[in-house]
């Protein structure tokens, strides 16, 4: 048995009851065997493989709090500090009901690979909860955050952890949650970012994930000799994510036709009205059919996503698993030539497979969404300088920082002979800093 194989098998032994940490660490693993043979009796010695599957620590807590009727509720919270070998653990929180320790270690494994692509001195984390924010009001968000963090602070610091927003937590829940922090703690530091932009925050965080998933599909379709500009686009979600690249591919000339949430997704023709959107979701907080009450010409699907629509190129930006093999196959069958995942891990395995066997363009969660990490660590390095940059600093590096990961992914993939294949490029690119600073830090 190889040794990536034999490292996969103990750890379906040890947590049989994780399958989308399982399935996230069978994807990645698999796809390092290349790296791993050329270094196996260094890898081996150092059990770098079997220290790499594990977090470092993961910390679960209860968070009791109150609704406006008077009404106790108890919610899991946790915060999975996966690996600290390149810098301070980094990674989002989630507020979801979905939300598990198995979810929160993909998560986790994934943003380290992730975090390192970016270039920037950052560990991999994630957090959460499996609270619901939809229907709550402000003051119960608020309670519930303050609940979270009180527990939360003491495993957190800007040198330490440094987590920031995901699915369910935006610019609300961040200033609430560094509400707490400090008056925990009586600091005024850079423990979380996404924050507002009057206490720390960074310009161009909120479009990051977004603006940063449409400049390396640029780069991509650039270096297959195409260009964005024409192209009919697919977007699922109609969050943080999809709204900023809705907007950033609209403006380099694509056309966005579709949008979603879990309820159902909206077809526009003409293309999504950015303005519209916004209004409903980050003003209103409503359900995307709104969307095809107010804007002429647009129709919504209750209860269907929107891969059966005719598109060049499709941008997944809701949550893990929306795309299955079946949903791949409509994409190919309508002459959808490229994906780039916006959302963590979208497409499922055999989705994946069936872009692979198309040879189209594939770039990946880890690669495609760093965008929104990357800043997050400009938004630390602005908090520790005291200083605000301005949107066009911000937007400049952002544009460098995916250009690089672009670049790194490409020449990861053709140096261990899989060119064209950015799953391998992705994951040996994101591995080779973590694995050499794991193996100069020692056994820890
Ligand atoms: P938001 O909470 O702002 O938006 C999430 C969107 O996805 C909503 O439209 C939501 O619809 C939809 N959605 C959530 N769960 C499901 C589901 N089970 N089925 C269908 N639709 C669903 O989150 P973000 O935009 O921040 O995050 C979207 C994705 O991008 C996540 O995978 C996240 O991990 C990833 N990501 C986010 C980053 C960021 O900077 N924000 C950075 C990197 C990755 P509804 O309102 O109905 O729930």
């Amino acid at each position: 048995m190889s040794y990536v194989a034999e490292v996969f098998e103990n750890l379906k032994a040890k947590h049989p009851n994780e399958p989308e940490f399982l399935e996230a660490a069978e994807r990645i693993l698999s796809s390092l065997d290349p790296i791993v043979e050329k270094n196996e009796d260094v890898y081996r010695k150092n059990a770098l493989l079997e220290r790499f599957v594990e977090p470092e620590r993961i910390i679960t807590f209860r968070v009791p709090w109150t609704d406006d009727k008077g009404v106790n509720h108890v919610n899991l919270g946790y915060r999975v500090q996966f690996n600290s070998a390149i810098g301070p653990y980094k990674g989002g929180l989630r507020f979801h009901p979905s939300v598990t320790q198995s979810i929160l270690k993909f998560l986790g494994m994934e943003q380290i690979l992730k975090n390192s692509l970016t270039g920037l001195p950052i560990g991999g984390g994630k957090g959460g909860s499996d609270f619901d924010p939809h229907g709550k009001s402000d003051a119960e968000v608020m309670r519930f955050c303050q609940s979270f963090m009180t527990e939360l602070f003491k495993y957190i610091g800007k040198d330490t952890d440094v987590p920031a927003g995901d699915i369910g937590v935006g610019g609300r829940e961040v200033g609430y949650l560094y509400g707490q922090y400090k008056r925990l703690t009586g600091l005024y530091e850079g423990v979380l970012t996404g924050k507002g932009l009057s206490f720390g925050g960074s310009l161009a965080r909120p479009e990051a994930t977004g603006y940063g998933l449409v400049y390396i599909t640029d780069e991509m379709v650039k270096a297959a000799g195409k260009t964005l500009e024409g192209t009919t686009i697919a977007v699922s979600g109609s969050g943080n994510v999809a709204q900023y690249a809705i907007q950033k591919a609209t403006e380099l000339g694509a056309k966005v036709v579709t949008c979603s949430d879990s309820n159902g997704y909206v077809y526009d023709p003409n293309g999504i009205n950015f303005d519209v959107l916004c209004q409903i979701k980050q003003v209103e907080r409503a359900r995307i059919s709104e969307y095809a009450k107010r804007v002429p010409g647009s129709e919504y699907h209750e209860g269907e996503r929107p891969w059966g629509v005719k598109c060049d190129i499709a941008l997944p930006c809701a949550t893990q698993n929306e795309i299955n093999g079946e949903d791949a196959k409509k994409l190919l069958a309508n002459g959808c030539w490229a994906v780039a995942e916006g959302a963590n891990m979208p497409s499922d395995s055999d989705a994946i497979d069936a872009y692979l066997a198309a040879k189209i363009l594939y770039m990946p969660a880890k690669a495609s969404n760093a965008g929104g990490v990357a800043v997050s660590a400009l938004e630390m390095s602005q908090n520790s300088e005291r200083l605000s940059w301005t949107f066009e600093e911000v937007d400049g590096k952002l544009k460098d920082i995916m250009t690089n990961i672009y670049k790194n992914v490409a020449a990861a993939a053709k140096k261990y002979g899989y060119e064209g294949n950015f799953v391998v490029g992705a994951n040996i690119a994101g591995f080779e800093k973590v694995a050499d600073a794991m193996l100069a830090q020692g056994l820890v």
